[in-house]
This record gives C-alpha cells, structure tokens and sequence, in this order.
C-alpha cells in the first residue's frame, strides 16, 4: 500500500518537474503550437506569422477536408506528443482526439476556436430536420469569411493566455486579419443583395454559416456528412427545390458533385464550385484562405452569367 502511495507521490513529482520543464522551454526554445484541421491551419498562420519562435504544424492532412471520420495515425500521435498547445476546430470536429490525445500528450494546452461563438444547428436534408439536430452545433464556421474573423481572435486570446510574451503580436495580428475578413464577408453580402435569387442548395452542412452571414438561403442540403441521399430522398429534396425556386446548386472540391450535377440538372439551374477551405495544398501561401475567398466572391457574381 505505501509502495502504491510513493509511486502516486513520484508520479505527481515527476508531472510537476515536466510542467516546469515544459514552461521553461516555452520560454528558451518557443512555442510548438500544432492545429487539427486545414483551415484552422490557415486562420493560425494569420495570427502568428513573422514572430520568431514560433513553430506551426499541421494535424491532419492538408488534403483531407472535413474529418468527420477520421482515425489518428503514428505521424499524428508524435505531433501530438511534441506540442505546447493544440488549436482545434471545436464543435465535435475532432472527436477522433479524445483517449489518444490525453495519452500522447496530457499536459498540453487547446485552443479551442470556435469558444464563446454562437452556432448553428447541424441539420440534416433541410429546415424542417434541424429541430431534431438543435442539439448537435454546425462545426463549419470556418467556410465563412466573418466567422474566420472571430476563429483567429479566439485563437490569438488562446495563443496570448499560452505565451504571454507573444501575446501583444497575436492580438495584433488577429485585429487586422479580422478587419479583412469583416470586410470581404461585407462584399459577400453586397453582392449576394444583387443576385435575381438568393436560394441554393448545399453539398454537406458546410455553408450554413456563410450562407447566414451573406444573405443566402439553403433550401436544401444533398449529401449531409458526405452519405449519398437515396433515391426518395432525392426526389424529395428536387421536388422541394422546384417548388421554393431555387436558383443554384453548390458544389465543393473536397465531395464528389455527382448528385448536385444530377440536381440541378433536374432543377435546370447553374451548378457553383464553392471552396470551404477545408482542405487544400500542403504549400498553401500565407493568404491562401483570403484569395480562396475572393475567387468564391467572384463565382457567387457570376451564378447566373453576366448582364443578369
Ligand atoms: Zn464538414
């Protein structure tokens, strides 16, 4: 028994000693600040970018887009291991982190960048099921330029709490990186106030809150959580189309756009390529999120060609 307890003793002893060890490299070596997802990736570089010291990694892979079913690899477990703070999506983005992170590493700090901003519910095919998803918060913010805003001030108020001597440069960073996207998602709005229709249809949850934050309506959502609707859905979802008018069908790269193109085929209405930015290069320039979004803009325009 009392060996038990020393053990315990020498345990807790041990976890002080690294924390301490761990702050004191903070402060010699920097900060090894890891993100989950691709965009989350991106939004951080903002707020950190050109401050010595710090050293970013990316989680997951660029490629992957949303982790809605992800498992964790060896590669994954040792970044894990290596950080001083993990920034994460939040929202149940990451429910594959749980058991391994707090093995691989329990001492870490998370940033969680979606903290304190109000949602939306995930819903499934359409208005009429999100009463039953209310319970279940939409983890896309990202894919909307004014949220991206308020992701990175979370982040740079996580980063500052982390590391006090960057926390004037995060603050910083993430003010003006904000401002862009205020104003970009305010051109959004403006242009989307000139559309001759408003309503669309999605691939998957992803632009819910874009759609919010520019004006647009989602009648419907094809494939919710990347599964392929069946056939009576299907008809159900193009019949309610018809009947709302809907004026364009989304697509994103990260999904197949088989069943869009068979929509609004059916629907005879444009089809959009859209970017969430829920994944992309592994090279990715440092304003790869910002130009993403202007190219998203200037698709939104033409939706139904010029002079319309
Ligand atoms: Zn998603």
């Amino acid at each position: 028994m009392e060996l038990v307890r020393g053990c315990v003793c020498m345990q807790w002893m041990m976890t002080i000693i690294l924390c301490l060890a761990g702050i004191a490299s903070l402060r010699a070596d920097g900060i090894k600040v890891v993100c989950t997802t691709f965009p989350i990736y991106q939004i951080t570089r903002q707020v950190t970018a050109g401050q010595p010291g710090v050293t970013l990694d990316l989680l997951l892979p660029a490629g992957l887009g949303c982790p809605h079913d992800y498992a964790l690899t060896p590669q994954d477990m040792r970044k894990l291991a290596g950080a001083d703070v993990l920034v994460v999506n939040g929202l149940g983005q990451e429910e594959f982190l749980g058991a391994p992170l707090r093995q691989a590493n329990p001492g870490v700090t998370i940033v969680d960048s979606s903290s304190g901003i109000e949602t939306l519910a995930d819903c499934r095919h359409d208005a009429e099921d999100c009463e039953h998803a209310a319970h279940r918060a939409n983890p896309h913010l990202f894919a909307s330029p004014r949220q991206a805003g308020r992701l990175a001030l979370n982040i740079a108020e996580g980063l500052a709490q982390a590391d006090r001597d960057r926390a004037g440069a995060c603050r910083r960073q993430a003010d003006a990186w904000a401002a862009v996207m205020t104003a970009l998602a305010d051109d959004f709005s403006a242009v989307v106030r000139e559309l001759p229709n408003n309503r669309i249809i999605q691939p998957h949850g992803v632009f819910d809150y874009l759609a919010r934050d520019a004006g647009l309506e989602v009648v419907g959502t094809l494939q919710p959580h990347g599964h392929e609707p069946g056939a009576s859905e299907m008809l159900r979802l193009v019949g309610l189309a018809r009947t709302r008018g809907v004026g364009a069908v989304f697509v994103e790269p990260q999904y197949s756009d088989k069943v869009a193109r068979t929509v609004a085929r059916e629907l005879g209405v444009p089809l959009a390529m859209i970017d969430p930015v829920a994944s992309g290069p592994a090279d990715a320039p440092l304003d790869y999120y910002e130009a993403v979004m202007r190219r998203n803009l200037e698709t939104i325009r033409g939706i139904f060609g010029d002079g319309r």
